[in-house]
C-alpha cells in the first residue's frame, strides 16, 4: 500500500517494525481471523488473544531492553506476504485517537519515511491512503490506538 513512498528493499533491510521491546509492545499488529488462521497453520504454537473483530498475539512478559520478534518474521521477511495485517501494511503510519478525534500519525523509528518532507507525507495520505485507513478503522476500530506523543500527527479526520 505504501510502495509509492517506501521501497520493499528498504523494508527488507530494516524490519524494525517486526521487532518489539517493552516500550512498543502495544505496537504489535491486530491480525484478522483469516490471517491468524494462516499463521496458526504454519506455526501451531502461536497463541492469540481476541481484540475487537481480530486478534493480537499472546506474548511472554518482557521488560527493560528485552526484545521479541513477531513470529511471522523469517529470514526472508514476513511469511504472510500480501496477507500481512492491515497495521503492517500501513506502518509507519498509525491511526490514533486524540481528544475524541481520529488522526493519522507517523512512527519516528522508520527513518525512511520520517525523514521525508512533511508536505510529501500529507500529500501522499490525501491521495487516498488516509481514506483507506479511516474506512478500515470504521470496520475495525481495534486498530485505533490512544495517542502517543512520540508519533507526530500528519492529519486529522475531516
Ligand atoms: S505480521 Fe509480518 S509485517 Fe507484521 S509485524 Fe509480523 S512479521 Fe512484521
Amino acid at each position: 500500500m505504501l510502495k509509492k513512498i517506501l521501497s520493499p528493499k528498504s523494508c527488507a533491510e530494516c524490519r524494525l517494525c517486526c521487532i518489539f521491546d517493552s516500550s512498543d509492545i502495544w505496537e504489535m499488529p491486530v491480525f484478522s481471523g483469516e490471517t491468524a488462521e494462516i499463521l496458526r497453520k504454519s506455526l501451531p504454537d502461536t497463541e492469540f488473544i481476541p481484540c475487537g473483530s481480530g486478534y493480537i498475539l499472546r506474548t511472554k512478559e518482557i521488560s527493560g531492553t528485552e526484545i521479541i520478534s513477531c513470529p511471522a518474521l523469517t529470514e526472508n521477511g514476513c511469511m504472510l506476504g500480501d496477507s500481512k495485517p492491515f497495521d503492517c501494511r500501513i506502518w509507519p503510519f498509525r491511526i490514533m485517537e486524540i481528544g475524541g478525534r481520529r488522526a493519522i500519525t507517523v512512527a519516528s523509528i522508520c527513518s525512511e519515511i520520517y525523514n521525508r518532507p512533511l508536505s510529501q507525507l500529507v500529500e501522499f495520505l490525501k491521495e487516498g491512503t488516509a481514506d483507506t485507513i479511516f474506512s478500515y478503522a470504521d470496520e475495525h476500530p481495534e486498530i485505533v490506538k490512544p495517542y502517543d506523543e512520540g508519533y507526530p500527527v500528519l492529519l486529522f479526520e475531516k
